[in-house]
């Protein structure tokens, strides 16, 4: 707790840069927890516009508005998407030695803007690197926005479907439920399931991992089973590791039955650091009955079914493939509340004393930690550029598997 004679450190919240989006980092309900940890918040005037959040609802909360300068001259810079957009190179300029900037960074992706905010002296943090841990879950914004993104995602197919969802008995006689498919039973697969449970459709589902079986029967969907030896008993860090071609081949065979008898496919499978697995073919959407629809949230990743294509509809015979991207853009006032408390928890780590202290002896804080010091300190990160790698730290203690996510609790709801 930051006593009153210590000058009060001071998180920043620009508008974002990147194109369409439409979610900020931090929204007023984080503001007192922040407050509370001895932050005063500035943001830059209209940064939650777009998310459903003006100025005075900041203001009533405590925060001071101010100019994009004014938000970049802060201790502790917090973005949706770090650094990313047009006028973006042009902003490196304002970061300096000793900053603090936090938010997704898509650090393998861009490990050119890593090395280059190393070269600023600021302290970078990716929060797609918080560990899937149980104690991380309430910092994990791929969770938080892949949760908002698995809702979404059933929302447009059942928009997108000449069908309805729910089983209707009237006078003019009965209709049958639509029947949907989730593949890949993550934190955005359990959403859609339960979503898709909740508007009354049946649904099945299928996941590399033999533990997700419990989760998706909790939710009232039948697992859809498949004699595959996926090797996935012991994933890292809650998440699946790659299969090989073989194997994705048999899996395709087998689950082609399924797929031609679903109304919905909603694709979700990831492995985490590759480009996601191609799992439904072209062969196989040809075998659903037209009308159908397919929402693939694997689009950005390369798109889980072949003929997906990032932010298009691809039609094949009919059946509409859908690529969506930043589906927690679309509902930004829940996404960016939940991104914002992400970055309140996260930061609270750091405060030690009523003083901010990026070095923390924390799991969370060091396996998220890209640049500090001038130099990009995250060995995949340095891979990626050519540098030579950094001596490993000890690994930290196993925890229990993530198996009570919130996100798996709150769909089972
Ligand atoms: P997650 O890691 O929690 O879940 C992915 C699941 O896929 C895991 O359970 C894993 O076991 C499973 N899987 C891996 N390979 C598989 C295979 N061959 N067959 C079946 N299942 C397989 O990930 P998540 O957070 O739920 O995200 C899922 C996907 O959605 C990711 O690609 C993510 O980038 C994407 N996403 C998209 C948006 C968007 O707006 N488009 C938003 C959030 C997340």
């Amino acid at each position: 707790m930051a006593t009153t004679d210590t000058p009060r450190m001071v998180v920043g919240v620009p508008r974002e840069n990147r194109a369409g989006e439409t979610r900020v980092a931090l929204t007023p309900t984080a503001l007192p927890q922040l407050t509370k940890a001895g932050f005063d918040v500035v943001i830059e005037s209209g940064a939650g516009a777009l998310a459903g959040y003006p100025d005075a609802a900041f203001t009533d909360r405590g925060a001071r508005i101010g100019t994009r300068d004014d938000a970049f001259a802060a201790d502790v810079l917090v973005q949706v998407n770090v650094m990313d957009g047009d006028a973006s190179n042009a902003e490196l300029s304002k970061l300096r030695q000793g900053q603090v900037v936090i938010g997704a960074v898509a650090p393998f992706a861009r490990p050119e803007l890593v090395k280059a905010i190393a070269g600023t002296g600021a302290t970078l943090f990716a929060l797609e690197l918080v560990p899937r841990s149980t104690r991380a879950q309430s910092m994990d914004i791929l969770s938080s926005q892949a949760a908002v993104a698995g809702y979404k995602a059933v929302l447009i197919g059942a928009s997108e479907l000449p069908k309805m969802f729910p089983l209707l008995t009237t006078a003019a006689g009965t209709i049958a439920p639509a029947k949907v498919f989730i593949v890949g039973a993550g934190v955005a697969g359990l959403a859609a399931i339960a979503t898709s449970r909740r508007m009354g459709s049946l649904v099945e589902a299928y996941d590399v991992r033999p533990a997700a079986r419990e989760e998706v029967e909790s939710l009232g969907a039948r697992f859809v089973e498949l004699p595959l030896e996926t090797g996935q008993e012991e994933g890292s860090g809650g998440y699946a590791k790659q299969l090989s071609e073989e194997t994705i081949k048999k899996q395709q065979e087998l689950m082609a039955k399924t797929v031609a008898a679903s109304d919905v496919v909603i694709t979700t499978a990831q492995v985490q650091g590759s480009t996601a697995p191609v799992i439904i073919t072209t062969e196989m959407i040809k075998g659903m009955a037209p009308g159908s629809v397919i929402v693939d949230l694997a689009a950005e990743q390369g798109g889980n079914c072949e003929p997906t294509v990032a932010g298009e509809i691809v039609d094949v015979d009919g059946v509409k493939v859908i690529g969506v991207v930043n589906l927690p853009g679309e509902i930004p006032v829940h996404a960016s509340q939940l991104f914002g408390k992400n970055v309140a928890n996260f930061l609270g780590l750091m405060v030690v004393g009523g003083k901010l202290d990026t070095g923390v002896d924390d799991d969370v804080i060091k396996e998220s930690v890209v640049a500090a010091g001038g130099d990009v300190v995250n060995n995949r990160v340095r891979e990626a550029l050519g540098l030579e790698k950094l001596p490993e730290p000890e690994p930290p203690a196993p925890e229990p598997a993530a198996d009570d996510t919130p996100a798996a609790e709150e769909a089972a709801k």
